[in-house]
C-alpha cells in the first residue's frame, strides 16, 4: 500500500477482470477510490471484494445508454468529481470477414465503439480540470491480422476518437490518450473462441512477438496509470504496450 493516488477518484469500465481489474488494483493499492463497471454482477462482486473498501462495483452495460446515464448519476453521488476515466470494456470477435455476421459486427461496434464514445460523453461532465482519460485500443488497429477485421476497425475508430476528444476537452484541461496493448493473457479470447482456437491463436502471437511472450495485465495497468496521471504534457497520443509487436 502507498498513497501515490490518494484523493484521486477513478472510473474503470470493464474493471471486473483482466486489464481493467489489474488497473483498479494498482490504483486502489496506491490510495485511489475506484468505481469498476461490467455486465456480470457475480464477476463485479468478486472483484470488489478482492479490491476492498476503496472500490465500488456498479453493474452497467456500456452499450446501453440508460446504463451509462445511471452510472454517471451514481458516480456523481458517490465520488463527486473524477480524476481518471479508463475506457476499457471490450469484447473480441475473431473470425474471417467472409463469415462475419451482422450480429457479430453490430455487437462488436455497439460495445467497443459506441460504448466507448458514450462512456466518455456521459462521464465527461464529472471530469475535473487536469483529469486524464485513457481509451483502450489494440495493437491490431495498425495491423492486417487475419480474423480481426471488425475488432481492429473498431479499435482504429477509438484511436481516432482519442484525438478528437483530446481537442474538444483541451479547453477544460483534460487529456485524452490511448493505451494499445499487444497480446495479454486475460481470458478475453476464450470468451469468444473455443479453447483449441484460443490456444492456437496464442501460440501464433508468442511466435511472432519480438519478446516471445504475452504481456501481463499489470504491465498495461502501469501504462494506464502513467497516461492517466503522470503524462501531463501528452494528449491525443497512443502508448503501445505490445512487446515491440507493431514497432520492430
Ligand atoms: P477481459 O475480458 O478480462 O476484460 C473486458 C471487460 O469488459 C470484462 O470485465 C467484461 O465484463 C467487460 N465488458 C464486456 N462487455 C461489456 C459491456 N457491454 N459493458 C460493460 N463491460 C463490458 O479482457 P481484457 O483483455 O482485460 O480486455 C480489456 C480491454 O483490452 C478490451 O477493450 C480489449 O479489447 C483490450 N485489449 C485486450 C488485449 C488482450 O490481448 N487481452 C489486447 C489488446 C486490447
Amino acid at each position: 500500500m502507498n498513497d501515490t493516488y490518494g484523493g484521486k477518484n477513478v472510473v474503470i469500465t470493464g474493471g471486473g477482470s483482466g486489464i481493467g481489474f489489474a488497473t483498479a488494483k494498482l490504483l486502489v493499492d496506491a490510495g485511489a477510490r475506484v468505481v469498476i463497471t461490467g455486465r456480470s454482477q457475480t464477476t463485479l462482486d468478486a472483484a470488489a471484494e478482492r479490491l476492498g473498501t476503496n472500490a465500488l462495483a456498479v453493474r452497467s452495460d456500456v452499450s446501453a445508454l440508460p446504463d451509462l446515464d445511471a452510472l454517471a448519476a451514481r458516480v456523481r453521488d458517490e465520488l463527486g468529481t473524477v480524476q481518471a476515466l479508463f475506457v476499457n470494456a471490450g469484447i473480441t470477435s475473431a473470425m474471417p470477414f467472409a463469415s462475419t455476421t451482422e450480429e457479430v459486427y453490430d455487437e462488436s461496434f455497439a460495445i467497443n465503439v459506441k460504448g466507448a464514445f458514450f462512456t466518455v460523453q456521459k462521464l465527461a461532465p464529472l471530469l475535473s480540470t487536469g483529469a486524464g482519460v485513457v481509451l483502450t485500443t489494440s495493437a491490431v488497429n495498425v495491423m492486417g491480422m487475419e480474423g480481426t477485421s471488425v475488432y481492429a476497425a473498431g479499435k482504429a475508430a477509438l484511436r481516432s476518437m482519442a484525438r478528437s476528444f483530446s481537442r474538444e476537452l483541451l479547453p477544460r484541461g483534460i487529456r485524452v490518450n490511448a493505451v494499445s496493448p499487444g497480446p495479454v493473457d486475460t481470458g478475453i479470447l476464450e470468451n469468444t473462441m473455443t479453447k483449441e482456437a484460443a490456444d492456437q491463436f496464442k501460440a501464433e502471437r508468442v511466435a511472432e512477438n519480438p519478446m516471445r511472450r504475452f504481456g501481463t495485465p499489470e504491465e498495461v495497468a502501469r501504462a494506464v496509470a502513467f497516461l492517466a496521471f503522470d503524462a501531463t504534457y501528452t494528449t491525443g497520443a497512443e502508448f503501445v504496450v505490445d512487446g515491440g509487436m507493431t514497432q520492430l
